[in-house]
């Protein structure tokens, strides 16, 4: 599993950074990633880069979603008064009014979720990156030996 950058998808192995909160979202973002096969499965992090944009991204997502729910209970409170006013229950137009509303929660979450962080600082992240930049090739211990294995 490679530990990489929310942001800039760059591996933070070995250098700094801060993990991402996995928090209900994200586990649900990666349950339906992997039933659409599109999973990566790597550790999430926000690099030292990306912390301070992050966290600004982070604040304005909230207030997204705050107004979204306000705007969310408004109409279903004025779907109440339309159905006490006008004395007819009708499931349809407030099934339907649910629904546009969930649908409206679940995209703006999977295309603009900007997930929390476990701090604000970026902190040493242990590892090695899986991707080595050029390094002088290792001695090999035994000439003749059988390639891949562990
Ligand atoms: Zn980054």
């Amino acid at each position: 599993m490679a530990k990489v950058c929310i942001d800039c998808q760059k591996e933070v192995a070995g250098g700094r950074a801060v993990r991402v909160k996995e928090d209900r979202i994200i586990l649900m973002l990666r349950a339906v990633k992997r039933a659409l096969k599109i999973s990566k499965e790597n550790e999430l992090y926000v690099c030292g880069d990306c912390i301070e944009i992050h966290e600004k991204r982070r604040k304005s997502f909230e207030k997204t979603m705050l107004i979204f729910a306000v705007v969310a209970a408004l109409i279903i409170v004025l779907m109440f008064f339309t159905v006490v006013l006008s004395g007819r229950f009708e499931l349809w137009a407030i099934l339907s009014g649910i629904l546009i509303i969930v649908l409206l929660a679940l995209f703006s979450i999977i295309f603009k979720y900007v997930p929390a962080t476990e701090g604000a600082e970026a902190v040493l992240v242990p590892g090695e990156p899986a991707e080595k930049p050029e390094t002088k090739p290792k001695r090999k211990k035994q000439a003749g030996k059988k390639k891949g294995g562990k």
